[in-house]
């Protein structure tokens, strides 16, 4: 998820950002630029595909300081207003005790907004760097504590749903990582149940390209903050191996990345050989072995 390659350095905005709603009301509408229009329009897919958002949540939206936190955090405030159910945000900043994390620039920038949010002050990235081996990398551990971390401030911020910034790169690379590295035909799912039932994370830029938050950032002109940690960005790992190979396929043909969303939402179990999917492959309606055909809703996304 993260665009963090340097540790402790936050990036000022070129120019002063307006406010997100400045100069627009519910009577006269205006869009900031075709580019919000698509990202929002995308989130709002994503969040109808799968049910991420129902009347009455309260969304809790996880601003690490990078780029697509802040894509998300506005995203689902356009969604908000123009939306015909109600639903209400809280921004939560979880600083996780990495050195020289700026939290005040993504505090001045909620406050500024007018977003409710919370500024949570963790301390598990010390526990983390104790308990590594040597040459162990920190993000399993890291992700295990943060998971904990977010879903204990979702119960005390009396949050209905947990929203994380992973769009549909972060979903590509995972599916090759699982794919290359652990065997596993699998992606990150964009609604997930926790295990004990009691939260619900979703991850509403999952339809969004890796791309269009870099540039809706760059036009919002974000105050992006890196998050301190040591391992962000590292050219070694695998997750920046994947990136690096998608990223020549892309230079080779421009609709992959298109086409494996497309594929992400045209599986065919029976084409699989894992024997736990018969019986769905059973139901399944054959079209043949032929091509699977590029999924047609999502040809203007
Ligand atoms: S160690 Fe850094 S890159 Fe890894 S999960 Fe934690 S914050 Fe993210």
């Amino acid at each position: 998820m993260s665009d963090v390659v340097q540790i402790g350095i936050s990036r000022r905005p070129a120019r002063a950002a307006k406010a997100l709603f400045d100069g627009r009301d519910l009577g006269s509408w205006r869009w900031g630029s075709r580019l919000e229009r698509a990202i929002v329009r995308k989130v709002g897919v994503a969040v109808g595909d799968f049910g991420m958002i129902e009347a009455g949540d309260r969304v809790m939206v996880c601003m690490s300081g990078g780029k697509d936190s802040y894509v998300m955090l506005d995203a689902l405030r356009l969604l908000q207003r123009r939306s015909p159910i109600a639903f209400s945000l809280v921004a939560v900043n979880v600083d996780q005790g990495w050195p020289g994390y700026d939290t005040a620039a993504i505090k001045a920038h909620l406050e500024k907004e007018g977003v409710a949010f919370v500024m949570e002050n963790a301390t598990y990235a010390e526990i983390v760097e104790a308990k590594l081996r040597p040459g162990q990398t920190p993000c399993s551990l890291c992700s295990r504590f943060r998971r904990a971390y977010l879903y204990e401030a979702a119960d005390r911020h009396g949050a209905t749903k947990i929203a994380l910034g992973h769009h549909m790169d972060d979903l590509l690379e995972t599916l090759l990582l699982n794919l290359f590295f652990s065997g596993r035909l699998a992606s990150m799912p964009p609604r997930l149940v926790s295990d004990d039932g009691k939260h619900v994370v979703i991850r509403p830029l999952a339809y969004v390209a890796e791309d269009e938050t870099r540039a809706f950032a760059a036009e919002r002109g974000y105050p992006l903050v890196r998050c301190g940690c040591l391992s962000c960005g590292l050219p070694d790992q695998k997750r920046q191996v994947v990136k690096r190979m998608l990223r020549d396929l892309e230079a080779a043909n421009p609709r992959t990345k298109r086409q494996m969303l497309a594929a992400l939402r045209n599986v065919k179990p029976g084409h699989l050989l894992d024997p736990s999917l018969l019986a769905l492959a059973r139901n399944a309606v054959s079209d043949g072995d032929g091509e699977a055909p590029e999924v047609e809703s999502l040809r203007d996304m």
